[in-house]
């Protein structure tokens, strides 16, 4: 990997698939230490060896993010192991759409405990040690469904508009934090796995033909984090060309 950037401890949640196991490699390609997070652990292993092959520095830890003890856990063990945390990148969700009259009330919950809960468990978690170090950058993964809603997305929006507005929370509440919010568009990935309704599935499988690789969601990732440290890159929208 080359060294041109700054080495930094970046811990990822939902490291496995998708933008988080994209991302992971992109940080790992530019020197950075990664340290992955997600509930199938096996996959987590897989990605590390591949990195480390690589020539990059990762570190596998079984995490759910619906644990606020096991996302503590997560992170005291990156702390132990690096003595720092420069980064956390929020991203762990799911996304199991359906309409508020289908009353599919235990994906609604499912959303609120992964998307918001887990997020602000994941802030909970760093906080006390950034403010430590006096300083730190909390990266936390919204949505296009963060700034508009759509028919079957209501409570999967309501999740990623409540993300930016508690990182704007963040942000004004330190002068030391850096805070970023990166909204993905469509973008290929495991994310429509979790939708139950078959119809409701086919359609936004449908939509997702013309959905952007994950690494294009890691390279806005890399780019705020590699912003010198009195540079803070609070929003990117990134979405295909050709999505409404
Ligand atoms: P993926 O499904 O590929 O990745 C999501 C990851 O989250 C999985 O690897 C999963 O791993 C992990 N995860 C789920 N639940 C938990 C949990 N309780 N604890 C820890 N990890 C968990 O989808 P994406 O890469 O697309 O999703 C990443 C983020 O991007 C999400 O926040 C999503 O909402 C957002 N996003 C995605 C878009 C897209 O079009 N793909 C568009 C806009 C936003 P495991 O099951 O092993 O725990």
């Amino acid at each position: 990997p080359s060294t041109t950037a700054a080495s930094k401890v970046v811990l990822i949640t939902g490291a496995g698939s998708g933008i988080g196991a994209a991302t992971a490699r992109t940080l790992a390609a530019v020197g950075h230490h990664v340290v992955l997070g997600a509930r199938r652990t096996e996959r987590l292993s897989a990605l590390a060896e591949d990195i480390e092959a690589r020539g990059g520095s990762a570190l596998p830890i079984a995490l759910d993010v619906t644990d606020p003890a096991g996302v503590r856990s997560f992170v005291h063990t990156a702390h132990d192991r690096y003595g720092r945390v420069d980064v956390l990148v929020n991203n762990a969700g799911v996304m199991p759409l359906s309409r508020l009259d289908a009353l599919r009330v235990d994906e609604w919950n499912r959303m609120i405990d992964v998307n918001l809960r887990g997020v602000l468990y994941g802030i909970a978690a760093v906080l006390p040690l950034m403010r430590d170090q006096h300083g730190g950058h909390i990266v936390n993964i919204s949505s296009v469904s963060g700034l508009k809603v759509d028919p079957t997305a209501a409570v999967y929006s309501a999740t990623k508009h409540a993300v930016r507005a508690l990182s704007e929370g963040l942000r004004q509440e330190s002068r030391e934090l850096r805070v970023t919010v990166v909204s993905p568009g469509l973008t290929r990935s495991e994310l429509t796995a979790s939708i139950g309704d078959s119809g409701i599935k086919d359609a936004v499988r449908e939509q997702m033909g013309i959905a952007i690789p994950a690494t294009a969601i890691a390279e806005a990732i890399r780019y705020a984090i590699d912003q010198p440290a009195d540079v803070d890159v609070n929003e990117i929208v990134v979405r295909p060309t050709a999505q409404g």
